[in-house]
């Protein structure tokens, strides 16, 4: 782990017509760390990843990956650069098999040796999806289809890993299962940028937390730090 600064968003703006749901944030992402942004419903979390992903035109700000100013490009080269967001848990492809969800994954990679390498590295992390490797994705458990969206994600060999609420409408038990993969993942390496409602999961697996409430990051510091302060504990963590 390195103190290099890998992404880094200042005085990001976002605007739908006269909402303005991102009001002017910095933050930064270290390489090979996990970040999380936490914060309520509507607070601007998704807003803030659509716009990193260029999804969404920003109003204002400077969005910077690896020194290189990519607010205003297309979101294919934000991909292309190493930039991957994971696809939202239901959006796997459900007439497809779980294989060939992960070798669309890695459909602009030429290197075969090197995605068989991948694939392997994925099963390895979700047994569960190597067991249904065949079966069809809609056929999956809500965990296994966020599982396979992940692992999706994965086949593009990102340099930087985007989530949108991971944990989203699963039981507490399979959200521990996927946030401690999401720390075997980044323990090989990849930085990961997690957006999340689950305040306290999300904290204890980040290095580093922002809080954000109606478009403004209101506190910054470690996720220990923050899963100790009282501010977060009585807004966030039920008292
Ligand atoms: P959630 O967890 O519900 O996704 P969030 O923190 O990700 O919440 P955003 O989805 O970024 O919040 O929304 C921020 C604000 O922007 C909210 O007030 C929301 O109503 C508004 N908003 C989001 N998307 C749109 C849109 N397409 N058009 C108009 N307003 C929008």
């Amino acid at each position: 782990v390195t103190n290099k600064t890998i992404l880094s968003v200042e005085g990001l703006k976002v605007s739908y017509g006269h909402i303005e749901a991102v009001k002017g944030i910095d933050f930064a992402l270290q390489e090979g760390r996990i970040t999380t942004l936490v914060g309520a419903n509507g607070a601007g979390k998704s807003t803030t990843l659509l716009a990193l992903s260029g999804l969404v035109k920003k109003a204002a700000g400077r969005i910077v990956f690896d020194g290189q100013d990519i607010g205003s490009l297309a979101p294919h080269r934000i991909v292309g650069g190493g930039l991957v967001q994971v696809a939202e848990g239901r959006a796997t492809l459900t007439t497809l098999t779980v294989h060939e969800n992960l070798e669309l994954g890695a459909y602009t990679r030429r290197n075969r040796a090197e995605r068989a390498q991948d694939l392997d590295y994925v099963y390895g992390l979700f047994p569960r999806l190597a067991e249904r490797r065949a079966g069809l994705a809609g056929n999956l458990s809500g965990g296994e289809q966020q599982m396979l969206a992940i692992g999706r994600a994965l086949m593009a060999r990102p340099r930087v890993l985007l989530l949108d609420e991971p944990s989203m409408g699963l039981a507490p038990i399979i959200v521990q299962d996927i946030f401690r993969t999401l720390r075997t993942i980044n323990q090989g390496g990849l930085t990961i940028f997690l957006v999340e409602q689950n305040v306290r999961q999300a904290l204890k697996i980040a290095d580093r937390g922002y809080v954000i409430e109606t478009g403004k990051i209101v506190l910054a510091d470690s996720g220990a730090a923050l899963l100790g302060n009282p501010k977060v504990q009585d807004a966030y963590l039920g008292g």
